[in-house]
């Protein structure tokens, strides 16, 4: 499938709506409050609310009942098998807290069916590895949250015991002589097995439930990068081939209240806003460089883009989901992060 405009693949998903019994069926759902249609081979979203008709193009439109197979399939197996191939991928999770990005990205934790991205890809590389007997790989997980753009190691050893976010050691970029970048206090973990990835992802997400717990801090307002690093050998061959997979959970994208916004969360609003500001500059810079020959990417900007600087445009598989909720009163939102999409894409 060919990539937007600027290199970039973006899909839609509407998560189904709830209520307080459970969730509502699909139909109910149209005729309760979605005034989305999705025309023309599930590409193209029309929103209607009372003012204005929106019209959206996406790579694809994961509707209500798309389960986390066709997500996987639609969304990640790509990104894995440009992994192994020895190049930089990316998958983003874009929206509103609440509109499914843990979900899509990590995936409930209650039904085997529910695991999202990080949980299918780790086992779609693990087979994959056994599959491909002419490379010897390695892969190396870790696990990084951004908040009020400082990054904090969730795998950090001192973590086992469940170590608060302020005392945890921050994670920084160095850049060496040759202007490389070089992430400080970011642990890498070895994984041999699918269930050696899977307890880093469970460890991770259990220190980033403690850390949120801690600050008062809700996961909508901190971004988290989980990395899976793939050292590839040819049998008989020296050279080593390496390559990265982001799996990108980001803060949540909603403009914060008009009133009664001050001090901290008027801080990480700024912090949310200006990072996902400058990522949505990044990829519009990257399509300049590939158009206009534009030589400079504002990378440095903010701790994710820098981050992910090796990871997005040229040869790199950049995916983005952009999630929203169908419920009317979100409609301002989803617009919004429709907007967003279109920018990007
Ligand atoms: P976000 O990370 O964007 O704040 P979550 O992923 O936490 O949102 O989703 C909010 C709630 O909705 C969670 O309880 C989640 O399990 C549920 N949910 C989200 N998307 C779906 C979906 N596509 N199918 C079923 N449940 C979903
Ligand atoms: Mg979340």
């Amino acid at each position: 499938m060919p990539g937007g405009e600027k290199g970039i693949q973006i899909f839609l998903r509407v998560r189904p709506s709830k209520k307080p019994s459970g969730w509502i069926e699909q139909d109910e759902a149209d005729r309760r409050q979605l005034k989305f249609h999705v025309p023309l081979q599930g590409r193209d979203l029309i929103v209607n609310n009372t003012r204005t008709d929106y019209r959206f193009k996406f790579n694809g439109i994961l509707d209500m009942p798309a389960g986390q197979e066709e997500v996987f399939d639609k969304v990640g197996s790509q990104a894995v098998l440009n992994a192994l191939d020895g190049f930089n991928s990316t998958i983003f999770a874009y929206g509103q807290t609440g509109s499914g990005k843990t979900f899509t990205i990590t995936g409930g934790s209650e039904r085997y069916v529910d695991r999202g991205i990080i949980p299918r890809a780790i086992s779609m590389l693990f087979s994959e590895f056994k599959s491909r007997t002419d490379v010897q790989y390695n892969a190396f997980i870790s696990y990084l949250e951004i908040y009020n753009n400082t990054g904090y190691d969730l795998l950090s050893s001192d973590h086992d015991s469940g170590v608060k976010l302020n005392d945890m050691k921050k994670v920084s970029m160095l850049e060496d002589e040759d202007g490389r970048y070089h992430l400080k206090n970011l642990s890498m973990h070895p994984v041999a097995s699918e269930e050696d990835a899977l307890n880093c992802l469970f460890l991770g997400d259990t220190n980033r439930a403690i850390s949120e717990t801690d600050m008062n801090l809700q996961s909508s307002r901190s971004h988290c990068i989980f990395t899976i690093s793939i050292e590839g050998r040819k049998g008989g061959e020296d050279s080593v081939r390496r390559s990265k997979l982001h799996l990108v959970d980001l803060a949540g994208s909603e403009r914060v209240g008009k009133s009664g916004t001050a001090g901290q969360t008027l801080t990480e609003a700024k912090h949310i806003n200006s990072s996902l500001f400058y990522l949505e500059q990044v990829i519009v810079a990257l399509h300049e460089k590939a158009t206009k020959g534009r030589a400079h990417i504002p990378y440095r900007n903010s701790m994710m883009t820098s981050v992910l600087r090796d990871s997005l445009g040229g040869n790199c598989k950049t995916v983005m989901v952009a999630t929203i909720s169908p419920d009317e009163r979100n409609t301002d939102e989803s617009i919004s992060t429709c907007n967003f999409a279109q920018r990007v894409a």
